[in-house]
């Protein structure tokens, strides 16, 4: 092909592209609206917007109030024109979920399935997700990828799992996914899925500090809108600063991690109730005791944020399974024990709470696929 035809083809290219990612940033657009914001010709427009109807991406689906005259058709990207699903490991059970192309998780689950590193294992996962797919009448040809976030650490290319101590799943390898699926797969620490949910959901932010609060602890640095991996896939697991050397033993062989005081774990481990029971208790004002451990809890948490907020000048995002439980008088507990003994406030507005709870991890990892598929447009 000479170089004009390439031109010509990449100028098309851009244009849908364009016209794809304004209807997508703005809900709901009308013809004259791209024409006179994208300062592109109503004819070229309308090509576009043609060509995209035709390959099933957008709809025409209902009408703006008119301004007079005839009314304009509101035109919109259709959501579930490509889905992901994401799947979120843990040692006793794994959270699935189907993601559409807005990020908004249309169906998640929980399924018991206690963890081991061996094929019987990946055998029952995976034919549950297919299990799964088949239920809900997601059309193949719809699934964009199979995402799977896990606790431990993988190696950069995402290929396989080089840290995993929790799950006892150092070796835990792409392909015995992928191998049992007819989709494509990918493999994600669970604490960086968390993050690109949150990145999702925050997309104003430059930086963040990400507290995982999970049944592990998990954390993550946002920086440049990034999330910052490090040199060897690590950056970001504030779980394991230490906050306390003669403090109780973490899995990770260490004394006095974060991850001993401020993991749901840790807090089961204190109050001797499941996160289920403690928090009505906790905000039934009965039981000074539950009041202490839960104060202890974020006297703790508040240590780590006033910390790291002097590492990453930054907002804290609470998020994970933990984090629906959150009420603002925690968020004033935090910032008054922060903001005590800083140098530099804190800002109210930069502790910020996630919403999705336990299923952030699954959700994020579908993520994955759904910019994936963006960027391709
Ligand atoms: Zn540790």
């Amino acid at each position: 092909m000479n170089e004009k035809g390439l031109t010509t083809i990449s100028l098309k290219k851009i244009n849908k592209s364009k016209v794809y990612q304004y209807i997508y940033q703005k809900k709901a657009a009308s013809k004259l609206q791209i024409v006179q914001d994208l300062q592109m010709g109503l004819s070229t427009v309308s090509q576009n917007l043609n060509i995209l109807e035709e390959d099933g991406l957008i709809e025409r689906n209902g009408y703006f109030d008119s301004t007079g005259g005839r009314k304009a058709h509101a035109i919109r990207i259709i959501p579930d024109f490509r889905i992901a699903i994401g799947i979120g490991i843990l040692k006793n059970m794994f959270h699935v979920t189907a993601v559409d192309l807005y990020g908004n998780a249309f169906y998640t689950d929980t399924i018991t399935l206690p963890y081991s590193n061996t094929s019987s294992y990946y055998e029952q996962v995976t034919g549950k997700i297919k299990e799964f797919i088949c239920e809900n009448r997601y059309e193949a040809k719809k699934i964009l990828g199979v995402s799977i976030a896990t606790q431990g650490i993988t190696s950069p290319d995402h290929a396989a799992v080089t840290y995993g101590t929790i799950m006892d799943n150092t070796g835990m390898d792409l392909r015995d996914f992928s191998q049992r699926l007819p989709y494509p797969c990918h493999l994600e620490h669970d604490s960086k899925s968390a993050a690109a949910l949150e990145l999702w959901s925050h997309k104003e932010l430059d930086s963040a500090v990400i507290f995982l609060l999970n049944r592990n602890m998990g954390g993550a640095i946002i920086t440049d809108h990034q999330i910052h991996q490090g040199s060897t896939m690590h950056s970001g697991t504030i779980e394991h600063i230490c906050i306390n050397p003669d403090g109780p033993l973490c899995y990770c062989g260490n004394r006095g991690c974060l991850e001993t005081y401020c993991s749901a774990n840790a807090l089961e481990h204190a109050s001797g109730l499941s996160v289920k029971e403690f928090f009505p208790l906790l905000r039934g004002k009965k039981s000074p005791r539950i009041v202490q451990i839960w104060e202890d809890y974020l006297n703790h948490l508040a240590f780590a944020m006033k910390n790291l907020n002097m590492v990453i000048d930054a907002p804290v995002i609470i998020s994970g399974y933990l984090a629906p439980y959150f009420m603002e008088e925690d968020i004033d507990y935090l910032l008054r024990y922060i903001n005590s003994a800083s140098p530099f406030a804190l800002e109210k507005n930069y502790i910020l709470v996630g919403v999705h709870g336990q299923y952030t991890p699954a959700i994020g990892a579908a993520l994955f696929y759904v910019e994936k598929f963006l960027q391709s447009i």
